[in-house]
């Protein structure tokens, strides 16, 4: 079993079964409200699969059926939605500065939330909190009487490719975590899919899987808190998240970018990190663990100090919003992260640097739009969520 989501393969029961049902199941998600022969329309697959295939997911809850389409002078069809009301999954994030929990439906909206901020300790009393939290979590009236798909959880580092081992967390200093070994040691938590991802990973994974309509093509997600990182996610009817060969895709905050700069958590000096994160900014302000880094800017934010800070972290943000459009080049660039609270004052100077420092390769193409999600609490919880739905959708 993959411990975080991919796509189906030829080694997979019913190889064949889990491709047509995740295709149906996307199309669906992607063009609510159609019908059995739009989607034959669509995908290619014959009338009689997609008729065998949506029987099933009706059956089993992933599906409802809505009102009678009459069509162009031919046989009727009924409409096909996603069932938000008989699953759920649930989504954990383990952050820096607390945990973040959300119950979601097929629909990818969110049934119950819980926040809480008090940063992680050590990992065994953390799972044990986690696990406290999401019992609580599942018998919350809206969630109690679904069935739950399984379990989540986005991690502030990455992810071993061969196992579901945290590899680094160094903003929280833990090394090599089976997270969810420890997890399983506690009573009440639902059974089937355990996922466990890198937050930027699962955050970017959700953006692209619930987006309204149809997704860009590929999109860039930076996750810009406590520290940096990105996630990468394209592709069709499944989603593909590069990883690399340790799990190490989309670690921009440690991208060099002042040679000889500040010393980094991670050992090396002058990498993005330095000059924009939630810890570099903090120790600038020379905060405690306990204070809000964002209540602490607006109090200051008319000296001329911390002004500048702010803003040259958000040149920052703008050099790894343009050197990621010049690597990868995605369909669109989203900003999330519990930075975004800081608002204009960094998201300004960010957008700034990104439009007027692009060369003339990328000022011929087409403009990438960049989405900003000002209030992203729950966006890595949420996204590891999909990442469950979307395996289990593989393995029913
Ligand atoms: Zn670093």
């Amino acid at each position: 079993m993959p411990h975080s989501f991919t796509p189906p393969s030829a080694g997979d029961l019913n190889y064949l079964k889990s491709l047509n049902r995740s295709t149906v199941l996307s199309t669906v998600r992607r063009h609510p409200g159609v019908s059995r022969a739009d989607i034959a329309l669509r995908t290619g697959l014959t009338k009689a699969t997609v008729g065998g295939v949506v029987q099933a997911l009706v059956k089993g809850g992933w599906l409802r059926e809505g009102e009678l389409h009459a069509r162009g002078g031919g046989r009727p069809g009924r409409s096909l939605h996603l069932d938000g009301e008989r699953h759920c999954m649930l989504g954990a994030e383990v952050g820096v500065k607390g945990l973040r929990l959300v119950a979601c439906n097929l629909l990818g909206e969110v049934l119950a939330s819980c926040h809480c901020p008090a940063p992680p300790t050590d990992p065994e009393s953390t799972a044990v909190r986690l696990a406290e939290l999401l019992v609580a979590l599942r018998e919350e009236p809206a969630v109690s009487a679904r069935h739950c798909l399984g379990l989540g959880v986005a991690v502030p580092g990455p992810v071993s490719t061969r196992a579901p081992i945290l590899s680094l967390a160094p903003n929280l200093g833990w090394v090599d975590v089976d997270f969810l070994a420890l997890l399983r040691r506690e009573p009440g938590l639902p059974a089937g899919t355990w996922l466990l991802d890198n937050e930027a990973n699962a955050a970017a994974f959700g953006e692209f899987y619930f987006f309204e309509g149809v997704p860009p093509e590929s999109i860039a997600y930076i996750s810009a808190g406590s520290g940096i990182g990105c996630g990468v996610v394209s592709g069709d009817h499944f989603p593909v998240v590069p990883r690399g060969h340790q799990g190490l895709v989309g670690e921009i905050g440690h991208t060099v970018i002042q040679p000889d700069g500040s010393r980094c958590h991670c050992g090396n000096r002058g990498c993005a990190e330095t000059l924009v994160s939630g810890w570099a900014l903090r120790e600038a302000l020379d905060l405690d663990s306990e204070a809000s880094l964002g209540d602490a800017v607006a109090a200051r934010a008319e000296e001329p100090a911390v002004r500048a800070l702010i803003q040259r972290a958000g040149q920052a943000l703008g050099l790894l919003l343009l050197n990621l459009h010049h690597t990868l080049n995605p369909s669109m660039l989203i900003l999330g992260g519990s930075l975004m609270q800081l608002g204009e004052p960094l998201t300004g100077p960010a957008l700034d640097y990104f439009t007027s420092h692009q060369n003339d390769l990328l000022r011929q193409s087409q403009s990438v739009p960049v989405k900003i999600i000002a209030d992203g609490t729950f966006t890595a919880a949420r996204g590891v969520a999909a990442e469950v739905m979307a395996r289990s959708a593989i393995d029913i």
